[in-house]
């Protein structure tokens, strides 16, 4: 089955969205980069350097460029306060409070359910198998009338490992909602984003941020990549200054200077697996995963103790031991050199106690 022919995003989003025309913003009708104009029809304040003026809602320029380094076309891109809203409008787009229902697949990042929890969105979850991959056929036997979406987190948070292709391809393929994929750790990885196979899917959403590779989490810039039609639906309902001005601007900049970014992962993967490397000779870690991202989850003898051990020692980790498949485990984030190095130090020092 190719549902290229078949999916219709409106066909699957709430009814009162497909009724909704959006709210026309003065900055819709005339955009700030028009040269020549006067503007006084948007009541701000004549006078600065810019920031007196409201952002273009949909960050052409931004897009535009980020179009040539993803490779991504700029009609099939989208921006949000973060993923986190990004997910959310896709939430309040397409899944109706009180009577549809998404799929996650945990252990996974923690959003998707937080967030169908706000929307009043039932969360079927279809536990990973072992090896943290996907239980194909499980889902797709979850999956009635009422299910809209597929949350995939691939690399995964906190397993940090790929999904497998094929079970993502028979999900996009026989599933007729949407396919959600969120690559916020893409860049860290050599495998291929699926935004590449936007063409092939029009039930294929993407969801990639600003806050991991690109170094810029406090600017909260998420990024989504769909059909054109679904980003149109998106655009109807987001609010129409969700990304400020600021944070385009910075996102601009880093993009223009994107060898840096570049140089930044490639130390950091280096990192990882060194790191992956001393904490297999840690004597109490008894299982280190494989990441394709920039932590590194390993169970341990007592992840409380070890936790609270690293803490007393001023360092920080992650326990992930309440989730399913991750008992016993801490999630380490890979550092500087430095921050590395203090890390294993530390585990040296706990080894004899
Ligand atoms: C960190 C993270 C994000 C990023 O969220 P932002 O709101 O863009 O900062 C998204 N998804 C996953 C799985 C993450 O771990």
């Amino acid at each position: 089955m190719t549902n290229k022919t078949i999916f219709d995003p409106l066909a699957v989003c709430r009814e009162n969205v497909k009724k909704l025309s959006p709210y026309s913003s003065a900055r819709d009708e005339f955009s700030e980069h028009k040269q020549g104009l006067t503007f006084i029809d948007a009541n701000e304040n004549p006078y600065g350097d810019g920031l007196n003026r409201y952002p273009d809602p949909y960050h052409g320029e931004l897009k535009e460029k980020l179009s040539v380094v993803k490779e991504v076309p700029a009609g099939k891109i989208f921006f949000g306060n973060g993923s986190d809203e990004v997910l959310d409008l896709l939430f309040r787009a397409f899944a109706e409070p009180g009577s549809d229902n998404v799929i996650t697949l945990p252990p996974t990042y923690g959003m998707y359910k937080v967030l169908a929890g706000i929307n009043n969105v039932e969360n079927r979850e279809v536990q990973l198998l072992d090896g943290f991959q996907i239980d194909t056929e499980k889902v797709l036997k979850s999956i009635d009338e009422h299910t809209k979406m597929i949350f995939i987190c691939s690399p995964n948070n906190p397993s940090g490992n790929l999904m497998s292709e094929n079970s993502v391809k028979t999900l996009l393929e026989n599933f007729n909602g949407l396919v959600v994929i969120d690559e916020a750790y893409i860049d860290f990885t050599p495998a291929d984003s699926w935004s590449k196979a936007l063409s092939e899917y029009a039930n294929l959403v993407v969801t990639q941020t600003f806050s991991k590779a690109y170094g810029l989490a406090g600017i909260r810039l998420g990024i989504l990549y769909a059909s054109p039609e679904i980003i149109g639906i998106l655009n109807k309902i987001k609010p129409p200054y969700n990304v400020n001005s600021l944070s385009a601007n910075t996102a601009m900049t880093r993009l223009e200077n994107i060898r840096v970014v570049q140089d930044q992962i490639t130390e950091i993967v280096a990192n990882r697996e060194q790191l992956i490397k001393a904490l297999l000779e840690v004597d109490f870690v008894t299982e280190v995963f494989p990441s394709d991202a920039n932590f590194i989850l390993a169970r341990v003898d007592d992840a409380t103790l070890r936790y609270r051990q690293l803490l007393d020692k001023g360092i920080v980790v992650r326990d992930r031991s309440s989730q399913v498949l991750c008992e016993e485990t801490l999630r380490f984030t890979v550092g500087t050199t430095e921050e590395n190095q203090k890390l294993l130090k530390a585990l040296q020092e706990l080894k004899t106690t």
